[in-house]
């Protein structure tokens, strides 16, 4: 007998790391055993009461969860439409959503009895999330980074070291998160035994894209629960920014099963969408293989992996988490795209507008929130995932903008 339709958007991937035509574990057999036990340890942690338990208690003392929602008034009444909340992840401790995902990985190394992390990261906020919780637990830590990258995020670079991680640069390719995702994935292979790779995005293969979309899945049941007492409804709409998909997927999963929200996923447009350089893999790119899974990939027409671009290094990277590709062939999120400029002018009056000053990335969210807030009446919801805070991205916003530091 056929097994009935799922009537929820919420339980994938299948059993082989499937969503829809996406996703799966396209790993070397040598890697085969070690996604495998991660998979396996994975179920086994996530079932346990008493690990929740643990998550939850440094999720709150040590991360600082719950993130608060801010309604951003002055914002609001100055793009004459919708009421804008803001879901504060940048409050988290080191400063983005990254955290989230960390801890619960790092708890998960352990329960595993691994005593070595290694980690990829391109503008640093994932390297410095994890060599964070890595000094928290004592563990040593190798961070793979592009050595493009590591010359423009000097500061993340000298941070990490502090916190006691080698940053290992990568020469190959162009330098950039790509590569640093190849090396980590060679390293693994060579000392699985000891040794945890813990991934920053929903990227790579089954079971990461799962995991990591569970672990950050905390922002939207915290901004769901959080609106209704607020406003007593859902958003009418929820708007996250896209690189490797897991802020947005972790904001987007909670109402996946609300058909009247809508879900709006900003990519990085950069210089334009009819330029090559943008890192917008579902507004530009099509199917293929990278990583260890199936997905939209920015590619030239023989299949080369095209390098992206964005004013925002944490947006830079050439793929996007499977589960979105997905999403976006069945129609359920919509994926649009903002420029470098309109990005900046939205960090701009953010700051002015609210005294935050966001990250680059969630700035992508904020310039769609400008252009779609006006488009609604002024009993009308947004609800945006502020998901990191501006400070590393003081040097970048003073060159676009002419001024020197
Ligand atoms: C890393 C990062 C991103 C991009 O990663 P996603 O997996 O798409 O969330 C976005 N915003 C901030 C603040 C980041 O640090």
């Amino acid at each position: 007998m056929n097994k009935p339709l799922a009537n929820t958007l919420r339980s994938g991937p299948d059993g082989r790391g499937r969503f829809g035509d996406y996703g799966g574990r396209f790993v070397a057999e040598t890697l085969m055993p070690c996604v495998l036990e991660l998979e396996a340890a994975w179920e086994a942690a996530r079932a346990d009461p008493a690990w929740r338990t643990e998550l939850d208690g440094y999720l709150k003392s040590y991360i600082g969860r719950p993130s608060p929602l801010w309604h951003a008034q002055r914002l609001s009444a100055q793009l004459g439409g919708a009421k804008i909340y803001f879901k504060r992840d940048e409050l988290n401790h080191t400063g983005s959503h990254k955290a989230n995902n960390c801890m619960g990985q790092i708890l998960l190394a352990r329960r595993m009895g691994k005593t070595r992390i290694i980690a990829e990261t391109g503008a640093g906020s994932h390297g410095v999330a994890t060599a964070t919780v890595c000094a928290l637990f004592g563990l040593p830590c190798t961070i793979y980074m592009g050595t493009t990258d590591i010359e423009r995020q000097q500061p993340n670079v000298f941070r990490m070291k502090l916190l006691g991680a080698e940053v290992k640069p990568v020469k190959s390719g162009a330098g950039t998160l790509k590569d640093a995702m190849n090396e980590a994935l060679r390293d693994w292979v060579a000392n699985v035994r000891d040794t945890y790779y813990l991934i920053g995005t929903v990227a790579g293969p089954h079971p990461y894209p799962a995991m990591v979309r569970d672990l950050q899945s905390i922002i939207g049941e915290e901004a769901r629960a959080q609106m209704l007492e607020a406003e007593g409804r859902l958003p009418d709409a929820a708007v996250a920014s896209v690189g490797g998909g897991s802020n947005a997927i972790g904001l987007f999963h909670a109402f996946l099963d609300d058909p009247d929200v809508r879900l709006i996923g900003v990519e990085a447009a950069g210089r334009g969408l009819d330029t090559h350089e943008h890192a917008a893999a579902l507004s530009g790119g099509r199917p293929g293989v990278l990583h260890g899974n199936r997905t939209y990939l920015l590619q030239t027409d023989d299949g080369q992996i095209e390098e992206a671009h964005s004013i925002s290094a944490g947006l830079d990277y050439p793929g996007v988490g499977p589960e979105h590709a997905w999403l976006h062939d069945i129609g359920r999120v919509e994926y649009v795209a903002a420029t470098d400029d309109e990005v900046v002018a939205a960090f701009q009056l953010c700051t002015r507008a609210e005294g935050i000053i966001p990250a680059l990335e969630p700035a992508h969210a904020l310039a769609h929130v400008v252009k779609l807030a006006p488009t609604m009446p002024k009993d009308g919801i947004i609800l945006m995932n502020l998901c990191g805070r501006g400070d590393k991205d003081m040097a970048t916003v003073a060159r676009h903008l002419g001024v020197a530091l």
